[in-house]
């Protein structure tokens, strides 16, 4: 039996193009340049704590406890701009942790999906967790030009690399069996991101699927809505099309995406 812990890092207000491209015409609406701000959506923003055949791992940070105080100088103007933090202090992860009397010495692997903002702004507190996980790919100095990148978020953290090896399953050829055992196994999916990632924690012949941004709520994947920050086009579609086939197969016990609605803050099981 595995155990899942839904924790809500509060929320963030971006444009309706964020979640889904098709809902403007240009292709930067989702920065939310000459928008009217009252059109803006808020979606949550969440991070997930697993238990699963003697690992305990967090996927994902969330917002940092920071966004609740100076949000505008923990993120800098263009990603406060692009990407509104709404949060109380005690919805940080390390809060949620703490009610939990977990230490961040108590996670075994933090899972990062990829180093957007809303994923990795509450890392720092974390940093003696044993391991802290992110693509070869998120990490290369070519795509951390990108203004969505603030390597300050990661200052002074250790990174261990995914193993990705050869897999003929993975949806883009690649995967990393975290723990050797199969109970962790992520997936390579350079779509949303230049190397970002998929996480699927199996247990008893179950799995549930944390899609990181491959997909924002369920209608991404259902009905293939493309987000509007993507690196890949192709991919990012392609990556929609596996999650949906994964969230149809018989033994799927949840699709986890970060910025669902659906997903309640909260405990399941696998
Ligand atoms: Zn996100």
């Amino acid at each position: 039996m595995a155990d899942i812990y839904v924790f809500q890092t509060g929320s963030t207000i971006v444009s309706a193009a964020v979640p889904d491209r098709s809902s403007r015409k240009s292709s930067i609406a989702y920065t939310g340049l000459f928008q009217n701000r009252k059109k803006r959506i808020t979606v949550p923003v969440k991070c997930f704590l697993v238990e699963v055949s003697g690992h305990r791992i967090l996927i994902d940070t969330g917002w940092s406890a920071e966004c609740a105080v100076h949000p505008f100088r923990h993120l800098g103007f263009g990603l406060w701009f692009a990407s509104e933090p709404v949060m109380r202090t005690e919805e940080a992860v390390v809060q949620h942790l703490k009610q939990m009397d977990l230490q961040p010495s108590d996670i075994d692997a933090i899972l990062l999906t990829h180093l957007d903002c809303d994923h990795v702004s509450g890392l720092i507190p974390l940093k003696d967790a044993a391991g802290i996980y992110v693509t070869k790919e998120e990490l290369d100095g070519k795509n951390l030009k990108n203004v969505r990148y603030n390597p300050n978020f990661w200052k002074g953290v250790d990174f261990s690399f995914y193993e990705m090896k050869p897999d003929e399953h993975a949806p883009f050829g690649k995967s990393c069996n975290l723990f050797n055992d199969g109970s962790v196994v992520v997936y390579f999916t350079p779509s949303h991101s230049a190397g970002s990632v998929a996480i699927e924690v199996n247990d008893g012949g179950r799995f549930a699927l944390f899609t990181g941004d491959n997909g924002y709520n369920r209608h991404s994947w259902e009905e293939l809505r493309l987000p509007g920050p993507v690196y890949d086009l192709k991919n990012m579609t392609k990556a929609l099309e596996w999650v949906q086939a994964e969230s149809k197969r018989e033994n799927c016990a949840g699709i986890y995406a970060a910025h669902d609605p659906e997903v309640k803050q909260g405990k399941y099981k696998i």
